[in-house]
């Protein structure tokens, strides 16, 4: 029973990385009937801010991922820390350093100028004299200071720092606020983490953040380093390389399923299984099976998995969601018939509206590449002739199987290629050659509206 975390800074939008780490500790507290919380790590006052905030929450119920309890506030529990940093130095743990900026200075620059790298000298660490009086000291743990530090990662095995990597690192500043790592190992102690899953770019705080867990007697969690997620170039995951704020993709029109399903793929695999339900997650995923190596974001791979997820989602659901795109086609009596003709080829809800919009709104142009190319003299003549024919056709005209029987004949008669009549039509019915079917939409419009789009496109001479 794996009780994890997610606890991102709200110092920005829920970057996609940040996503894939809370799925997978979601996923695995889930799994093994654990707990999945939330804490929001504050404490960074200069760079908070409360639409950051509102940005991470609300991220989180697009995607869908509950959490356990109520979210903790690290802002909210000074007192807490304060109270353990007490403890450590009344245990002679930890203790307070007078060292000024000058010194810290002159003994960084001698340490890089001698070729080493620089850490604090620790020499405060058994002071017993008379503190400068001008000094506001900051707080330093006592780190081991010969031995390893060592654990073993769910992801990257065994982990062996020696302990000259880390120096008596300060854990309270001078004005007595603690500092992240502290605060961090005071919080999965006290909200009883069992398992931590978190970018790898966290390895060297986990280091630190040992010597805290082990000065403090708590249980050391079980750690899972994820490897990073890079563009095509291997290079680190910027804006540059497209969206990678969670609620970005939201306006970009992907559904939450299609983006977890992609961001349970960055980083751990199945086989090669591509497609995954979130039960299917839930039953499959396991940090230990995580990979070692750093994932590449893959654009297309994203849009085909949402293809996939609008293609097979229940009409209804579409129509609804398609509401925060500003389409409504609740109303409309062919809604079923719209939907499934369009989002066979969406690849987003918003590719999706588009193609609904060009079905449902008469055109108010036509696109002007595809009327240079399709529309001439002789193809409008064409077009009268065909309108006329469905206008005297006296037969069933409902289904895009009846338009297709009175059609094929007509393009053999006329010996036409069917590019040469189609992009005609499909000009005149919504404006676009990259319209679905010709049939399904004259199907969906009915007799009336076909001809009446048909002879105004041709009265307006397609511009
Ligand atoms: N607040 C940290 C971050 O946003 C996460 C810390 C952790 O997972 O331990 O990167």
């Amino acid at each position: 029973m794996a009780i994890t975390r997610f606890a991102p800074s709200p110092t920005g939008y829920l970057h996609i990385g940040g996503l894939r780490t809370a799925l997978y500790n979601y996923l695995w507290a889930r799994k093994t009937g654990g707990e999945f919380k939330l804490r929001i790590e504050d404490t960074d006052m200069a760079r908070n801010s409360e639409d950051a905030l509102k940005a991470i929450l609300q991220a989180f119920e697009w995607v869908g991922l509950d959490y356990d309890g109520e979210v903790e506030y690290q802002s909210k529990r000074m007192d807490i820390y304060k109270g353990y940093i007490q403890k450590l130095l009344d245990e002679d743990k930890a203790y307070y350093c007078y060292m000024s900026k000058e010194e810290l200075d002159a003994l960084r620059e001698s340490q890089t100028a001698a070729g080493l790298t620089p850490r604090y000298d620790g020499r405060y660490r058994d002071f017993k004299g008379t503190p400068p009086s001008d000094i506001s000291p900051v707080i330093r743990i006592k780190a081991p200071q010969e031995g390893e530090i060592c654990f073993i990662d769910g992801v990257k095995s065994d982990m062996v720092f020696s302990c000259d990597q880390v120096d008596d690192f300060i854990i309270a500043r001078s004005d007595g606020t603690p500092i992240y790592n502290f605060v961090v190992v005071i919080d999965d102690h006290l909200m009883g983490i069992t398992e931590v899953l978190r970018g790898d770019d966290h390895l060297t705080n986990t280091a630190k953040q040992i010597v805290i867990y082990e000065a403090l007697g708590f249980n050391v969690p079980k750690f899972y380093h994820i490897p990073m997620i890079n563009n095509p170039e291997g290079k680190k995951l910027s804006k540059r390389d497209g969206a990678t704020d969670v609620m970005e993709y939201k306006n970009l029109g992907y559904l939450p399923e299609a983006l977890l399903n992609f961001l349970v793929r960055l980083g751990w695999s199945h086989g090669d299984q591509e497609i995954f339900s979130m039960e299917e997650m839930l039953t499959l995923f396991d940090p230990n099976n995580i990979n070692k190596s750093s994932s590449c974001y893959n654009a297309e791979k994203l849009l085909w998995l949402n293809a996939h997820y609008i293609k097979n989602k229940p009409n209804q659901e579409l129509a609804e969601i398609l509401k925060f795109y500003d389409c409504e086609i609740h109303g409309h009596d062919k809604v079923e018939m719209i939907l499934d003709l369009c989002k066979e080829r969406a690849g987003t809800m918003l590719e999706l509206k588009n193609s609904i919009e060009l079905i449902i709104n008469t055109p108010s142009s036509y696109d002007e590449t595809g009327v240079n190319k399709f529309i001439n003299e002789d193809i409008v003549k064409i077009l009268e002739i065909y309108a006329k024919m469905i206008m005297d056709y006296e037969g069933e005209l409902h289904l895009a199987c009846d338009y297709e029987t009175i059609t094929k004949p007509f393009i053999a008669q006329y010996a036409l290629k069917m590019p040469q009549l189609f992009q005609p039509i499909r000009l005149a019915l919504t404006g676009s050659t990259q319209a679905p079917s010709v049939y399904d939409i004259m199907a969906i419009l009915g007799k009336n509206e076909v001809l009446k789009r048909i002879y105004t496109a041709i009265e307006k001479k397609f511009s």
